[in-house]
């Protein structure tokens, strides 16, 4: 038997995300996490004057072989502002859980609803909460942890008797996350189009230089056009052909 070819009309078709919001606030683990998940579609936010804070649970400090978590730490940090510069963010705020060992736990449910409150958020981001990135690819505990807080603390945010000493320190209750969308999903639901935000996205992702070329021998530019232009194009067969920045998104 013959399998039928993966045309338009046989692949589940992504939904366009919502667009009807001001302010998004993305959370992930690490320095790189948004440049590899999504900076294309935070690119053709910030082009239409919508408002996106990055927070990172860590520094990334521990994210180089070579590199002592001293001298790692400021250089990835500096990294990551140059790269979220890129795309229009200027907004970056680390929250110090400890690279590679971050725990799911109270702690970082309120740190991340700290943040939530703080910057209120209609639409928060994050990565890939799930144990594999599907089939065998098995995902890092540092993002599954900040991913499941992430969509935890969306929650945690808006009730004012579990946190209550945020309020204490002047961070009013925010009720008003309205989804959470996650990026690096296997089962995504929603695309943006990557089109007019893919060129720097590649730029935002080679800011991380160091870190690139130590992980691959290829030319880091070669390297990253391929990845990023590669990962929106397989997306882009489920969203009417144009690359696509896909994630799943949860609404509330
Ligand atoms: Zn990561």
């Amino acid at each position: 038997m013959t399998e039928p070819s993966k045309t338009e009309s046989t692949v589940d078709q992504l939904k366009p995300m919502p667009d009807d919001w001001q302010r998004a606030l993305a959370v992930v683990a690490h320095p790189d996490d948004l440049e590899y998940g999504c900076s294309a579609a935070i690119a053709a936010w910030t082009d239409a004057g919508r408002e996106v804070t990055y927070v990172l649970a860590t520094r990334g400090e521990a994210g180089i072989d070579t590199l002592d978590p001293a001298e790692c730490g400021p250089l990835r940090e500096r990294e990551q502002l140059a790269s979220a510069a890129v795309v229009g963010v200027s907004e970056v705020e680390f929250l110090d859980h400890r690279d590679g060992v971050v725990e799911y736990g109270i702690a970082l449910r309120r740190d991340i609803a700290a943040a939530i409150r703080k910057y209120r958020p209609e639409l928060v981001i994050t990565l890939n909460h799930r144990d594999t990135w599907g089939g065998v690819g098995w995902n890092t505990p540092d993002h599954v942890a900040v991913g499941r807080a992430t969509l935890d603390a969306a929650a945690d945010a808006g009730n004012r008797w579990i946190f209550p000493e945020l309020a204490d320190q002047g961070l009013e209750p925010w009720n008003g996350v309205r989804w959470v969308a996650v990026a690096g999903s296997a089962t995504p639901t929603h695309a943006v189009d990557a089109t007019p935000g893919l060129e720097r996205a590649v730029r935002s992702l080679l800011e991380h230089r160091t870190y690139i070329e130590v992980l691959t021998e290829e030319d880091p530019e070669t390297y990253v056009r391929g990845f990023l232009i590669g990962f929106a194009e397989s997306m882009g067969e489920r969203f009417g052909g144009k690359p696509a920045v896909a994630f799943e998104l949860f609404g509330r």
